[in-house]
């Protein structure tokens, strides 16, 4: 690593804080140069369904943005508000020296970071550059090490929440990287989440985040064949889902996220699983951790076959609805 990048190296130790421990704004400006330069602006890469609110919170939080998007119209509403929108991640890295990207898979990150006209091409020594997006561990580490070939610093911060955590600023970071230049990440990523975790070296915020959306799916898929099980025994499913959340099976897909149309308000099971989390971006996430699983000889019996049953969710049209559509899909198999 650079020398230069060394030298701002004093870290202040802390490795999570959420809202309710937010770190002093004097002790972050001491520990880096990039931080006291608080308010220059922040480049951001990727304004999709979580890169948008993500980006109106930094913009709330008086940081200018340069903007980049390969679908222009995802960028539109930034220009009108005043934003910089440029033509190439490069253009991003020429003109920020904090770069965020939020893009849906490792194909798209090595892309925009090593691309053609990618961030590599005009990162600026000592720039600190942030990939949200949930890729696979492995490329994480790769693109680290061109990053720091080029004096710059790389850090991955997957991100939990889903949208609705995005526009109320309450994501959870899962950060990897080095330690030094955590105190910098969290200045941004505080910006835009409640809770922001150093998790060590760089790839471990994606393992966090592989591991969490393994359980998510298989949670999900469990909720779903308890709820339609108890429906089709006569159960009211409203009763069902109460009687669920104070037991023993109780879990985020069944209080917070319920499958069951009819059951929640504000959930996709309500809008005909538009919006939130979708089928393709869970069937990607289990890939990672199907690959990760065999890579490091770990047995996941149940991620794989939920790795399965999103794939053929996604054959069978469910790829842009919620991933919580996988009731409608088990209520559809009348002959399992
Ligand atoms: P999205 O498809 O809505 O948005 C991605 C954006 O990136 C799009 O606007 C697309 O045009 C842009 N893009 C793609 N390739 C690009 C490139 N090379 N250069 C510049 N822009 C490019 O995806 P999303 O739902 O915002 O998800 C982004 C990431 O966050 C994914 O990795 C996903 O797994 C993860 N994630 C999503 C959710 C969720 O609820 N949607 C929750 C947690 C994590």
């Amino acid at each position: 690593m650079a020398a230069s990048l060394r030298l701002r190296g004093a870290t202040s130790g802390l490795r999570y804080w959420s809202h309710r421990q937010r770190p002093a704004a004097a002790s972050l400006a001491a520990v880096c140069s990039r931080s006291m330069a608080s308010k220059t602006p922040v480049g951001f890469i990727g304004l999709g369904n979580m890169g948008n609110p993500m980006a109106k919170n930094l913009m709330k939080h008086g940081y200018p943005l340069i903007i980049y998007d390969v679908f222009p119209d995802a960028c539109k509403e930034f220009q009108e508000a005043g934003e910089q929108v440029v033509s190439s991640p490069a253009d991003v890295a020429e003109k920020a020296d904090r770069i965020i990207t939020m893009l849906p898979t490792s194909i798209n990150a090595v892309e925009a970071y090593s691309g053609a006209n990618g961030i590599l091409k005009k990162v600026k020594k000592g720039s600190l550059l942030i990939d949200s997006s949930t890729i696979d561990p492995s490329v994480s580490k790769e693109l680290a090490k061109e990053v720091e070939k080029m004096g710059a610093v790389f850090m991955d911060a997957p991100v939990s929440g889903g949208v609705g955590a995005a526009r109320s600023g309450n994501l959870t970071f899962m950060v990897g990287g080095v330690e030094e230049e955590f105190a910098a990440a969290q200045e941004l990523l505080g910006c835009m989440g409640s809770n922001v975790v150093y998790c060590g070296a760089v790839g471990t915020g994606q393992a966090a985040k592989i591991c969490n959306n393994m359980l998510l799916a298989i949670s999900m898929i469990g909720t779903a064949e308890a709820m339609n099980l108890g429906i089709r025994l006569g159960l009211d499913p409203k009763l069902l889902a109460k009687i669920l959340n104070m037991s023993s099976g109780r879990c985020w897909s069944s209080d917070t996220y319920n499958p069951v149309p009819g059951v929640m308000d504000g959930v996709p099971s309500a809008n005909n699983y538009q919006g939130g989390f979708g089928t393709t971006l869970m069937a990607k996430d289990l890939g990672l951790a199907q690959d990760s699983a065999t890579s490091t000889k770990s047995p996941i019996l149940l991620g794989s076959l939920a790795h399965q049953i999103y794939r053929i969710m996604c054959a069978k049209g469910y790829s842009t609805k919620d991933f919580s559509a996988v009731f409608q899909f088990l209520r559809e198999e009348e002959n399992f």
